[in-house]
């Protein structure tokens, strides 16, 4: 990981800034954006922090700078619809991850990456 992106992630959750539980976390996507499939460099809030989002393990996913930057404080499932690299897959994955289900997210995620 580039030192610059340990900055960002611990911007993004100051309470939990843990390094081996971001790397747990990027282990689950093998290091992908779990929206798009580039290079996680960041984790998102799937609800957002704005909206009283946590900073916990289902509520945070890896993710790009482009897609953390885009998504901002939108609804997840609705904004990643519109995206021209929506896959209904990575959609099962958002919502499994989401309810706590990280294996089947991961599961999920491995057939597409
Ligand atoms: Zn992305």
């Amino acid at each position: 990981m580039h030192k610059q992106d340990a900055i960002h992630l611990d911007q993004l959750c100051p309470k939990i800034s843990n390094k081996s539980w971001r790397h747990s976390l990027y282990k689950l996507t093998e290091y992908k954006c779990i929206y798009c499939g580039k290079p996680s460099e960041s984790l998102d809030h799937l609800h957002p922090k704005s909206k009283g989002g946590k900073s916990n393990t289902s509520n945070c996913v890896p993710c790009c700078l482009v897609c953390n930057g885009k998504k901002s404080d939108s609804e997840v499932l609705s904004w990643y619809r519109k995206q021209n690299f929506y896959d209904p897959r990575r959609s099962m994955a958002i919502r499994a991850w989401y309810n706590n289900d990280l294996r089947l997210a991961s599961v999920l995620l491995k057939y597409i990456n």
